[in-house]
């Protein structure tokens, strides 16, 4: 027998998780972090977080639930799940019952059980979101990336996604739909959403509807593709972007009545994996989805400031020569730098964010990790360097933007698109 003293313990990582690297948006979190502590001028960019408070009344509904101690059920505080089916009702006129409905520790975790459970190709459209190719990556499914091709077409997830389903019809698929969109910003019209569905319904593909941002529809004015698909999609939302709450990991997804097996299979595995998102976070997040008069003061004002900056960003992008469109809700921004090529001297999106970095210290995500082709010269920005929380108190009883507020409380971010755009022209 040999002696065990130096030996190293045995270990094998699952090659599909040697194959990748920690999720993009996470890494220049921490790396903006760092050289925020070094000393180092930094404008960030690079990871999406909502730059305002969590609402005071959601706040104070976590103090007073602070001593919440006991597991929960494994779906979820059957209260929360009966608010959450509240805020659907009033902010999308469907209606599900709270059985339809599972909470957990972010939308993140329950798009990975849902991929985990359900043997499906994934189809997103491309731009997407950083994780959600990753997370199928990790558990060998197939990703196909649904691309616009030649001149702008409006409809081009519906016709992509017919072209792709009319190859091989037989194949189960999941479409994942972000909108508001992160990266670019973009939302889907209600002619739109009808089309995707009419293609979703004719192949039976179950539509991952992704609305994190809803909340942050600029005109408030955001509607879901289960009005128009309501027995293949899956909702998804929770606190992280409309409610500034992304450390509180508090998601949930709701199941039209034809998925609950595969409700009921990601049931099974959150009870064999997380058991039950946090109790006094479950409780406080009741307040997050009823109505009341300050969520929605608390949201027409942040609707307000993002729309007004938004806006902002993109038309001084757009003098600047760069290619992207206005946004109708979120915070995110994507534009493409392929006119000036030759003046940028770089070849792919990681070369350009890693220069613009070194050279201005305006950070943000090379548009390879939301699925572009390599060589493309995109990027995504994310406009919420400020501090939103003496933004909103500035706009407290205030119906439009002072003159001047972008250049005063958004500051930050006004001077980093003002760096970016120099950047573009020198
Ligand atoms: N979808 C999109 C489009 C996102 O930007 C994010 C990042 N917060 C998520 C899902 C995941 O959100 P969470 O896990 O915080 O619910
Ligand atoms: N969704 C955020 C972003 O795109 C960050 C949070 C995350 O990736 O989990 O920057």
């Amino acid at each position: 027998m040999k002696s065990s003293n130096h030996e190293l313990p045995l270990f094998q990582i699952n090659p599909a998780i040697k194959a990748l690297k920690p999720s993009a948006t996470l890494v220049i979190n921490e790396q903006c972090q760092q050289m925020t502590k070094n000393n180092e001028k930094v404008f960030r960019f690079g990871f999406g977080q909502s730059p305002f408070p969590v609402p005071d009344v959601v706040v104070e509904s976590l103090r007073k639930n602070a001593h919440q101690k006991a597991y929960l059920p494994v779906q979820g505080l059957l209260e929360l799940r009966e608010a959450i089916c509240g805020y659907i009702l009033r902010t999308e006129q469907l209606s599900y019952t709270p059985d339809q409905i599972i909470v957990g520790p972010g939308t993140k975790e329950l798009m990975f059980l849902l991929q985990s459970v359900n043997q499906a190709e994934i189809l997103l459209p491309s731009p997407s979101w950083v994780s959600y190719a990753p997370q199928a990556e990790i558990l060998g499914r197939k990703v196909t990336w649904l691309l616009e091709e030649g001149a702008p077409d409006p409809d081009f997830v519906a016709s992509t996604l017919e072209k792709r389903c009319i190859e091989n019809p037989d194949q189960a698929r999941l479409l994942v739909l972000n909108y508001p969109e992160n990266p670019s910003g973009r939302t889907y019209s209600e002619n739109q959403l009808e089309k995707i569905a009419q293609v979703a319904r004719r192949f039976n593909v179950i539509i991952l509807s992704d609305e994190i941002y809803s909340g942050l529809h600029f005109d408030g004015s955001h509607r879901s593709v289960a009005q128009y698909y309501p027995e293949g999609t899956i909702i998804s939302n929770g606190l992280s972007k409309w409610c500034g709450a992304g450390g509180w990991r508090l998601g949930a997804f709701v199941f039209p009545p034809a998925l609950n097996d595969i409700k009921k299979a990601m049931c099974v595995l959150a009870s064999e994996t997380f058991s039950a998102v946090s109790s006094p976070i479950q409780y406080a997040s009741i307040s997050a989805f009823e109505e009341s008069n300050e969520l929605t003061d608390y949201l027409r004002i942040a609707r307000m400031i993002l729309k007004e900056l938004g806006s902002y960003c993109y038309d001084r992008l757009d003098k600047a020569g760069a290619e992207l469109v206005k946004p109708q809700g979120g915070f995110y921004l994507f534009p493409k730098m392929d006119a000036m090529r030759s003046r940028l001297k770089v070849d792919d999106s990681v070369s350009l964010c890693k220069k613009l970095l070194t050279e201005t210290g305006v950070a943000t995500l090379p548009g390879s990790v939301f699925g572009r082709p390599a060589t493309e010269l995109s990027m995504r920005l994310a406009y919420v360097d400020f501090d939103g929380t003496a933004a909103m108190n500035a706009c407290e009883g205030q119906q439009t933007l002072e003159e001047g507020f972008l250049q005063t409380y958004c500051k930050t971010t006004v001077e980093g698109i003002d760096r970016l755009c120099q950047w573009l022209s020198s």
